[in-house]
């Protein structure tokens, strides 16, 4: 495996490139995806100067967070069973996976602080991916006035997995122009100012398109 440090370099080279290329301003959060590798390879991940950490499964995030503490910043990635929410809901700074009514209920019912939360949009349809359908975004957010500690910082996105770069780009296009429209609404719950978008095959792309926060895994941490 090679050293975090010299991965985050060579990502941090790449991205700064890409903000070039597309004379992009916005600041990008780097979130390391440690999912599947072990806790001694995540504090490495925070030694190297990582301070966000992404996890999609309640019991690896419970085990991370159990050895670094407070001393990261907890994003959680993954779908989210609605009978899993009261484990981790209070242990997490971000959820990227808000996508149904249900779990906005749970998530209302149970926490108690404000969660800051990524809708998760299907922007390319595919059956496979989670998510909300773009016509459904907007909707759902209003719905979300009336949970107290449901605040929308941005939308999330996975691309579909393809060598295609224009259908890539066009998703990371589409939640850019979803996250415009939101932001347009001026609900105080939902700012929505966050774009997380990305992963270790596309980062570059998405940064080009507007990204705030990126997911990697396999490239920074594999
Ligand atoms: C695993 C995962 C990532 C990171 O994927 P890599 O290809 O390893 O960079 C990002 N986002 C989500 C939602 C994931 O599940």
């Amino acid at each position: 495996m090679a050293k975090i440090t010299t991965n985050l370099q060579t990502i941090m080279h790449k991205i700064e490139q890409a903000k070039n290329r597309a004379n992009a301003k916005q600041e990008i959060n780097i979130i390391a995806v440690t999912k599947s590798v072990s806790i001694e390879r995540t504090v490495e991940a925070t030694e190297a100067g990582l301070i966000h950490l992404g996890e999609n499964r309640p019991e690896g995030l419970l085990a991370k967070k159990g050895e670094i503490g407070n001393n990261a910043t907890w994003h959680y990635i993954g779908t989210l069973q609605s009978r899993k929410v009261k484990q981790v809901i209070n242990e997490i700074d971000y959820l990227h996976s808000l996508d149904r009514f249900s779990l906005a209920e749970e998530i209302n019912k149970r926490a108690n602080k404000t969660i800051n939360c990524f809708v998760q949009a299907n922007v390319s349809g595919e059956d496979s991916k989670h998510g909300l359908s773009a016509e459904d975004v907007i909707p759902f957010i209003q719905s979300m006035e009336q949970f107290e500690h449901i605040r929308i910082v941005g939308l999330m996105t996975m691309a579909p997995n393809t060598e295609d770069e224009t259908i890539i780009r066009n998703v990371f296009k589409e939640l850019k122009k979803m996250q415009q429209e939101v932001v347009k609404l001026n609900l105080p719950y939902a700012p929505c100012h966050e774009l997380s978008m990305g992963m270790s095959n596309d980062y570059e792309i998405a940064v080009e398109e507007g990204a705030t926060f990126v997911r990697i895994g396999t490239a920074l941490v594999g």
